[in-house]
């Protein structure tokens, strides 16, 4: 609605639609504006950055100059293992990996308290998808274990704790609601645990990262800017930076809603057997028309297609995605035709995924300290 604030709620289940309208509203500046300072600090725009699916950022220009004058950064993220590893995980792993080959130190949280608190998924199951499902599938799409600092929550220690604890102590109850409608007690512990997640780094016994970026869902800003807050806030008692954030478009299901490992329909996993992604894929929401003679005449709608959102967040080259482009607008292609082809490039992908998975699993659970319960 027009001069209505987009709110936007990191449990629910809205889609953001209006990004620039998002931008706008809470100041987040287009990531177009960081690419001089890319260049300077020796490294080039991301696949994503290039094609707009990571369209907005806070202070990452902060972050690179750090870099550019040699100063350690890092990147850090968290996953709630909840559920299967799928094609939009693979979204944030692969912007870990970017920062990671440009020489920032990785951090991933398993937010297993929060899996635990607000999804009440038993601790031992969340700890056991954690490994199984999240590092292994990170480890195997390249995100070196060796340079990553994989941690539960729930096993992270003492100066950790205190920082949430701290924060508990610097918001009031009414902001919380602002920020997140509806509270229960699992709910601002979570909050607050994830806002200790993105700002222990900065505390020298996790290494003294003050400068980090966190690259998230446009559904996560809340959880930053009351981050920033807080970090704002913690002055005289810890000296805090702020966090710097990246964000990127969800990308949509295969039936053009959220993607979510609750509908498996939705989405892709990186270990369904063959023959059900094919399946998956093969059902997927296009932007075809309703007869081949008026795709012929008009052409489709690539905006409008998951499986083009397919090929752009994760199947083609920039060229193999242009001409996907020509061609569907061109009414020169048909989706059965197209979808043959993004098929054939995901079982290649999935194929030495599965194999690199394997190797993956075999060192999964040695590379993080898991909870004592
Ligand atoms: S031709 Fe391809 S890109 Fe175009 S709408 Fe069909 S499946 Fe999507």
């Amino acid at each position: 609605m027009a001069g209505e604030e987009p709110r936007i709620d990191p449990w629910g289940t809205l889609e953001v639609k209006d990004y620039k309208r998002l931008m706008e509203v809470f100041g987040i500046k287009p990531i177009e504006t960081v690419f001089p300072l890319l260049e300077k600090a020796g490294m080039k725009p991301s696949v994503h950055m290039r094609r707009g699916i990571v369209f907005g950022h806070r202070d990452l220009d902060r972050v690179l100059e750090a870099r550019a004058r040699g100063e350690r950064v890092a990147v850090l993220t968290g996953f709630m293992p909840s559920g299967r590893f799928h094609f939009g995980h693979k979204l944030t792993v692969d912007q870990l990996i970017y920062y990671q080959r440009n020489g920032f130190k990785v951090f991933v949280a398993i937010a297993d308290a929060e899996a635990s608190i607000v999804r009440r998924i038993p601790r031992r199951e969340a700890v056991r998808i954690g490994v199984e499902e999240y590092i292994a599938n990170m480890i195997a799409l390249g995100l070196d274990p060796d340079k990553t600092e994989f941690y539960f929550q729930t096993a992270r220690g003492t100066p950790y704790y205190r920082l949430a604890q701290l924060f508990a102590g610097k918001v009031t109850a009414a902001e919380m609601e602002a920020i997140y409608g509806d509270l229960s007690p699992a709910k601002i512990m979570a909050a607050l645990t994830q806002a200790a997640d993105i700002l222990h780094v900065q505390l020298d016994e996790y290494g003294g990262y003050k400068y980090v970026v966190v690259p998230v869902g446009a559904d996560q800003d809340p959880h930053l800017r009351l981050t920033r807050d807080l970090a704002d806030r913690m002055g005289g008692i810890i000296e805090l930076e702020r966090p710097a954030s990246t964000y990127h478009k969800m990308q949509r299901g295969l039936d053009g809603a959220k993607m979510s490992s609750s509908r498996p329909d939705s989405t892709i996993f990186l270990t369904d057997p063959l023959p059900e992604a094919r399946r998956k894929l093969m059902r997927a929401l296009t932007g075809g028309r309703a007869t081949a003679e008026e795709q012929r005449r008009l052409g489709g709608v690539p905006e409008a297609c998951t499986v083009y959102d397919m090929d752009m967040y994760h199947l083609m080259s920039d060229e193999e995605l242009a001409k996907i482009y020509r061609d569907c607008r061109s009414g020169s292609i048909l989706c059965g035709e197209c979808k043959l082809i993004a098929w054939e490039r995901m079982k290649a992908l999935m194929e030495e995924h599965g194999s690199r998975l394997e190797e993956a699993r075999k060192i999964a659970w040695s590379v993080v300290e898991t909870p004592r319960f």
